[in-house]
């Protein structure tokens, strides 16, 4: 142990000489030694993977709302304040109760061959969605796209179950783009299926995999029209049931959600705050969302953005920079089911007159990260592309203009510089929402990689800013 903290101190004494060094060779020089010692610490000492597993698997999912939210609100406090924050609190948001229930009960039968044949097929019930006292069942109707519901009408749609069976864009290389396509479906499909009278709704799952694990989501009921249950389907049982009514369109299905919504309760956003040395009045706030989906573990989205802020933190002290603006790192509650969390943190910001330098969210997967998204003025940009040569030897050089992170979003204006880690999101949509969002499926290094590019960018941002 006391060897180690020599250790530790021999390696800040070399930093803090190799700065001084090499200030005299120019700015650029020490920003890059600055990055590198960013990342040899990330690299070598991070425990952003061991407090992944924690919140994985000691806490679970935790969808704002639940105990398991509670302890991972706990977990998250605990956790800042052992890092050395300068200041660590909890800020009250009010969060919807929605609950699963019991397991969905989904079945069909269809004839083929003279044969009848059950399946049992692989489903959720969509984030809100209600419930039904007794199984619903019916004849269902396939579609391809909200515009082919409008046009089948209340004559061909009413007393079934809509079926929208469309999958993400392949061709698209941005998978996020894709998933944005695929989202209204998920978000209205629901409600506009019952404004032409279907009794219930199965969509396919918003992924690009070709699997048996079906993807939850958030969906929103229009107020002036009848709650239908609603659910989504694996991409396999998806192509099943699509199969199964060519062979026997009339086949009739049977759905069984136990779901509940609850009255809103009070939970908080985590907070730690890092005072600046010269600018304290002036705050650079960066996080990820603490809530998941209560189904798998939220390891990609968005246990990684959460620890990797929490390492942000603990990487630019242990190599003993001093920050000139004031940093904050924040665990955002409900990003999923209304974005609470972000929108009341925004507005307490505006109220308390809190000046923003700059945001950055890590909200893609814990993937390979490639550079940062960002929504900035063009003078903001300019700087920024001055800081790309720092960057590029690690991958980082994708500065795509447009997009940040839900969480942050509410608080933009004409001033503030928002910035989303930009990762390899190709497999991002296997996982999200799904069950098969673990621990297992994120990648230590690649974890820890996003970490670094987080902690290097906030590096300059604080240094340099954007006046
Ligand atoms: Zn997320």
């Amino acid at each position: 142990m006391v060897l180690l903290c020599f250790k530790e101190m021999k390696k800040l004494a070399f930093i803090l000489v190799l700065l001084t060094a090499l200030k005299s060779k120019g700015q650029s020089s020490a920003d890059s030694a600055m990055v590198a010692a960013v990342y040899n610490h990330v690299l070598t000492q991070s425990e952003a993977y061991e407090d992944l597993r924690f919140l994985c698997k000691k806490v679970g999912h935790r969808l704002a709302g639940s105990e398991s939210a509670d302890q991972a609100i706990l977990w998250g406090e605990r956790t800042l304040k052992k890092i050395g924050a300068d200041k660590v609190f909890l800020m009250p948001v009010e969060v919807p109760q929605w609950r699963r229930g019991k397991a969905e009960e989904a079945s069909y039968r269809y004839r083929t061959d003279n044969m009848g044949l059950e399946c049992f097929p692989s489903l959720v019930a969509l984030g809100g969605s209600v419930g039904s006292t007794s199984a619903i069942e019916a004849q269902i109707i396939e579609v391809k796209s909200l515009e082919e519901l409008a046009q089948l009408g209340r004559e061909k749609i009413a007393g079934k179950i809509v079926f929208f069976n469309k999958g993400l864009d392949p061709m698209l290389i941005n998978t996020g783009a894709a998933y944005g396509g695929g989202y209204p479906i998920r978000g209205k499909g629901p409600s506009e299926a019952a404004k032409y009278g279907a009794v219930a709704c199965l969509i396919r799952s918003l992924t690009l995999a070709d699997d048996d694990y079906a993807h939850t989501g958030g969906t929103q009921y229009d107020e002036n029209l009848p709650k239908i249950p609603a659910a989504a389907l694996s991409a396999k049982a998806s192509r099943e049931l699509s199969s199964a009514l060519k062979l026997d369109s009339l086949l009739k299905f049977r759905l069984h959600l136990h779901c509940q919504a609850m009255e809103r309760r009070t939970q908080y956003n985590v907070i730690a705050e890092w005072r600046g040395s010269e600018h304290p009045e002036t705050y650079i706030t960066i996080g990820g969302h603490l809530d998941s989906w209560d189904i798998g573990e939220g390891a990609h989205d968005d246990g990684a953005g959460i620890v990797q802020s929490i390492q942000v933190l603990r990487t630019l002290k242990a190599i003993g920079y001093q920050p000139k603006c004031t940093i904050r790192i924040v665990l955002f509650i409900n990003e999923e089911f209304g974005n609470d969390g972000g929108e009341t943190y925004a507005k307490v910001c505006k109220e308390e007159g809190l000046v923003h330098r700059a945001a950055l969210e890590s909200d893609g997967g814990g993937f390979t990260p490639r550079g940062f998204m960002n929504e900035m003025s063009d003078a903001q940009f300019e700087r920024l592309m001055t800081w790309k040569p720092l960057l590029e030897p690690y991958g980082l050089h994708l500065f795509r203009r447009g997009g940040s992170g839900v969480d942050i979003r509410p608080l933009q204006d004409n001033k503030i510089a928002l910035f989303g880690l930009s990762v390899d999101t190709q497999r991002y949509f296997d996982y999200h929402h799904s069950g098969n969002d673990v621990f297992e499926q994120v990648n230590k290094r690649e974890l820890e990689l996003g970490a670094a590019a987080m902690a290097s960018l906030i590096y300059l941002v604080d240094m340099y800013g954007f006046e």
